[in-house]
């Protein structure tokens, strides 16, 4: 198997919306197209990559380091031996080459991009599902039908208030989500918890279906005022209140709030997630890891993260990845995570899942077509012709 044709653009996802640190008014994302040739019976196949949200395109770091390393070296060096398909753990090596420890800037989320193309390019070769193949390379071979998703939005929106709030979360409800996600930071706290109580209202009263997420926005003082007026609420978590890379702030945030935390989603290396387990005193029996494989190096990466969580005395259960993205989605059902972010209707059309798939009673089946399954999204084929012919 060769690659062919490398192809890479840049795609707005801008919108209105904004969370307690940024707004998405210039929002967008790096899209690469890769065709190969020579898999199985000789015929081309072509896999696409993006990244998730929340970082920009990186069309810089892809076309000045990552796609020139990937160009220049041999066939034999991106295949698989016994195989003669591409390999992503090999391709990754080749991309990092050069590239010195640490500081991991959002290179991450270029090669993430790539990543993402090579793994959808390996399922299509071999004819199965991203999800069923990972089950049979690095599972039992049992991958789940379906997985856990959550509705991630609650953004601040000025013209919305409380009302139009709960008109969001019960579109949400009635799409068949059973979790929902709100911001918070972006507003006082006592405004802030008129907006949770408006929401649990539209959830039955039942707080621990909802979570909320401050994106990284509080210093120590607020995070533990926020934790003390949330904890007796008892929410589904509490996600990010301070800096991703606050790991004592995180720590000292136990002692505050005995209910579910998460974080883990602007983290982007297993380096990382190993500090954030050894430093940020995360409790492996309730707390949430959000790490995103399409931000952070990809899935040969997040396949390290995991075996860090295992040596951890994690389960990988309590993964649940940010993003909202088909990729992720594969990962959880193939790999048994225990879940995955979903953002309905925003975002569009590279997040959310397959068209015509419902979401029923908070879980969503992955489909059956080879790759990752954007072939199952037209508006989302539709903008990689528009990108790339
Ligand atoms: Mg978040």
């Amino acid at each position: 198997m060769r690659i062919v044709e490398v192809r890479e653009a840049t795609a707005s996802i801008a919108s209105g919306i904004r969370n307690a640190y940024i707004d998405f008014s210039t929002m967008d994302v790096s899209v690469v197209r890769i065709t190969v040739d020579g898999a199985g019976d000789g015929r081309p196949v072509v896999g696409y990559g993006f990244n998730s949200n929340g970082r920009y395109a990186q069309p810089g770091i892809l076309t000045h380091r990552i796609l020139p390393r990937q160009r220049a070296a041999s066939a034999a060096a991106l295949a698989d031996p016994e195989s003669g398909l591409v390999d992503p753990a090999r391709a990754w090596s080749v991309m990092m080459a050069n590239e010195k420890p640490g500081g991991h800037g959002e290179r991450s989320v270029a090669v993430g991009v790539v990543d993402m193309a090579l793994w959808d390019i390996v399922a299509k070769a071999e004819e199965k599902p991203l999800h069923r193949l990972l089950a049979d390379r690095f599972g039992d071979g049992s991958a789940e039908d379906s997985a856990w998703v959550y509705a991630a939005g609650g953004y601040y929106d000025p013209d919305k208030g409380l009302s139009g709030l709960r008109d969001e979360m019960r579109g949400y409800l009635d799409l068949g989500y059973r979790t929902v996600k709100m911001k918070i930071g972006g507003a006082p706290l006592a405004e802030d918890l008129r907006r949770i109580e408006a929401v649990v209202e539209v959830l039955d009263g039942d707080a621990r279906r909802l979570a909320v997420d401050a994106n990284g926005r509080f210093d120590l003082d607020t995070a533990i005022a926020y934790a003390k007026a949330l904890a007796p609420l008892g929410l589904r978590w509490y996600e990010e209140p301070g800096d991703p890379l606050d790991y004592a702030l995180q720590q000292s945030l136990a002692e505050y709030y005995p209910p579910p935390m998460a974080t883990g989603e602007n983290l982007f290396s297993h380096q990382d997630a190993r500090n954030l387990l050894r430093y940020g005193g995360l409790r492996p029996d309730r707390d949430v890891l959000q790490f995103d494989p399409a931000l952070s190096y990809g899935l040969v990466e997040y396949l390290r993260t995991l075996e860090v969580l295992d040596r951890a005395g994690w389960s990988r259960r309590r993964c649940v990845p940010h993003g909202g993205h088909q990729f992720a989605l594969a990962i959880a059902a193939g790999l048994g995570l225990g879940g995955n972010e979903s953002y309905p209707g925003i975002f569009a059309p590279f997040g959310g899942f397959a068209d015509g798939v419902p979401v029923e009673d908070g879980r969503v089946r992955l489909p059956d077509s080879p790759g990752i399954g954007f072939e199952t999204k037209p508006a989302l084929m539709d903008l990689f012709g528009r990108l790339f012919d």
